[in-house]
Order: structure tokens, then sequence, then C-alpha cells
């Protein structure tokens, strides 16, 4: 079709959205046949960088980018927008505490929450990447009861893609050679990521590897504090792997996810493998024509129990925290 694909991005003008918005432009998340219309927000003071981010945008002459529209009021910029990926949050800053943190970005999210409700088209699909994104999704969809539920997704594709890296360089194989790895839980450090259930070349990753030291004290570790170790090693927090992450887990979730493999993506939960319902929380799914559905009737082993039970419960801390404050 030739009508564009209205994609809106907040936080437009940070690094994340300095990747994210050229591959977008450039056919990454739609494909080279989709024309995209780009609706991009920031806070006022952000507009004027943004103003030179759309400079670049003209100056590359994509193909796909059929429209940008900048601006500050989520009301305009959500107008009509199929897809939203909610990037822009406040990051904690030196002396903060945990539940400034959530009340700052509580009002970001309860207004786009409302601004999606009442603005975006009624297929809209809600990405977050905005830390702490499980919570960020679980405020905006608790503020937009006239789209489902299932629409708000937040992102544990860097966490999966960084897994998938760690173990392929432990056992010699390429990504290409991996399926159905687990991110389990919140996108923090008490997230899980989960072998057990992985192939690498189509057996068994947990057995080819055989290395339970490697597995509790390198691998788990080093994916969860893998952000850390590239601030450490940049000077800067990942950016681009971040905005790749978001392309893979929107992309995914719109054109489907492949035949024998699955996807780990934060969604709402039902329940499923003891995650307390409503909780966004991370799991292993198939995704088709922007659905998606939890894969069901997997083994939890007592290590596995353990650590998915502490991710949960540390998203219901964050969901008790922001609904003490009134937010969802
Ligand atoms: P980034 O673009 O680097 O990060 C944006 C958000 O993504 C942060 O919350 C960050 O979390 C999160 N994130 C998720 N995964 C990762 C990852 N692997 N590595 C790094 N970050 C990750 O931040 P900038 O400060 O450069 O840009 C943010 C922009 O958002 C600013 O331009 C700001 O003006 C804007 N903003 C816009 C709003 C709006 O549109 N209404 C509201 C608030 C901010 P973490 O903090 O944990 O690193």
């Amino acid at each position: 079709s030739t009508t564009p694909v209205k994609v809106a991005v907040t936080g437009a003008a940070g690094q994340i959205g300095y990747s994210l918005l050229f591959r977008i432009a450039s056919g990454a998340l739609l494909g080279p046949d989709t024309p995209v219309e780009l609706r991009l927000l920031e806070i006022t003071p952000a507009l004027k960088a943004l103003e030179g981010v759309v400079m670049e945008l003209d100056d590359c002459a994509f193909p796909t980018l059929a429209k940008v529209e900048i601006g500050d009021d989520p009301n305009t910029i959500f107008d009509g927008a199929n897809v939203a990926l909610l990037v822009g949050a406040r990051p904690r800053t030196k002396g903060m505490e945990r539940g400034d943190l959530l009340e700052a970005n509580g009002a970001i999210f309860t207004g786009q929450g409302k601004a999606l409700n009442d603005h975006a088209a009624d297929d809209i699909r809600v990405t977050v990447t905005g830390n702490p994104a499980n919570t960020n999704a679980l405020i905006a969809k608790s503020n937009a009861p006239d789209i489902p539920a299932e629409r708000f997704s937040a992102l544990t594709r860097l966490d999966h893609n960084r897994a998938l890296a760690q173990l392929a360089k432990k056992t010699g194989t390429s990504v290409n050679d991996l399926k159905k790895l687990t991110i389990w839980g919140n996108h923090s450090a008490t997230q899980y990521p989960d072998i057990f259930h992985a192939e690498v070349a189509g057996k068994n990753a947990a057995e080819v590897v055989n290395d339970q030291t490697w597995l509790e004290n390198d691998f788990i570790p080093t994916v969860q504090k893998r952000g850390a170790a590239i601030i450490e090693a940049r000077g800067a927090s990942s950016a681009a792997s971040a905005a790749a992450a978001t392309i893979d887990h929107t992309r995914d979730w719109l054109r489907g996810s492949a035949d024998g493999d699955w996807l780990s993506m934060a969604v709402v939960s039902d329940g499923s493998y003891g995650v307390p319902e409503g909780l966004i929380s991370s799991f292993p799914v198939i995704t088709k024509d922007g659905n998606w559905e939890i894969v069901q009737g997997l083994e939890i082993n007592d290590f596995s129990r353990g650590r998915i039970d502490a991710s949960a419960a540390e998203l219901a801390e964050e969901r008790d925290a922001v609904q003490q404050l009134g937010l969802i």
C-alpha cells in the first residue's frame, strides 16, 4: 500500500533515537516497500537538537521516508500513530531515589498512555524502551483503557541478543545456530537469561555447554551487567545496540517470529509460569501479524524457578510502588 505507516518515537533527539530513526527511515522496521511517516516527540528544550536530526534525515534522501513531524505535545505527535516506540524516559540522576525515578517517569508515561488512548490509530502497537521499561509500559497501559492490553510491550530483546552473543562465543558457533533462548522477568539486574530450553545447532544448549559454573558465574552476570560494562568501556551507555533491539522487537512483532524459534518480549502476564497476572514481564513468545502468544508447557527446573520468581517479585514491588503513587 502507499499510505505511509505512522511511527511515533519519543526521546527522538537522544542517543538511542540517533541510531533508531535512520534505520526506521531506511526500511529496517517495515521493509523496503513500505513508506513510513516519522512522528517525533521531544521535550521542549530538545526540539532544536531534534530539528538538526531531521535535517540529517532529509539529507539521507531515504526513498521510504514519506514525512517527518516533530513536536512536544504527545496528543499531536501520537495522532494516527500505528506504532509507538517510547524511548524517552527520565534517567536516574545522582541522589535520586527509586521512588523519585518512578514518579518522574510516571508523569511521562501516564500522559503518553492517555494521549495514545485518545489519538493513536486502532491498530496501535507500543514498544517501551525507556527505563524502567516494564513498569513504564505498565503505567502507559493502565492509562489507556481503550487500547487492548496486549498492544503494550517492553524491550528485553537487547538482553536476548546479548545472551545470544555470549552463548555463540562460548559454544564456538554463530548466532544463526541458536534458537529458543529466553529472557524472563524484568529488564533489570534480576532478569534471567535461560538456556535450558535453548538449542545450539539443534542440540540442547545446557547440555552442549555442560558448565554450571560458567552459567552461574559468567553467562548470567555478564548478560545482566552488560549495560554497565559498555558504559565503562565506551564512556557512554549503549545506544546503537538498544536501537537495533528496538527494531528487532517491533519488526518481529509485526512480521512474525521464525518457524521453530521464539523471541523474548515483556508482555502482560496471564499468570503463565507463575508470573502474577497483569505484570509486564518477559516471556518466551511466538509472534504473528502483530499478535503474540506466550510459549506454553516448558518445564521449569528449580534453578530457573528461583530466578523467575525473584524477577517477578521485583516487578510486583515496582507495581505496588506506582500504585501507591496513584499512577496506575
Ligand atoms: P538514551 O537515548 O541513551 O536512552 C533513552 C532511554 O532508553 C533511557 O531510559 C535508557 O535507560 C533506555 N535504555 C533502554 N535500554 C538501554 C540500553 N541498553 N542502553 C542505554 N539506554 C537504554 O538517552 P538520552 O538521554 O540520550 O536520550 C533521552 C531523550 O529522551 C532525551 O533527548 C530527552 O530529552 C528525551 N525525553 C523525551 C521525553 C518525551 O518525549 N516526552 C520524555 C523524557 C525524555 P537508562 O536511563 O537506564 O540508561
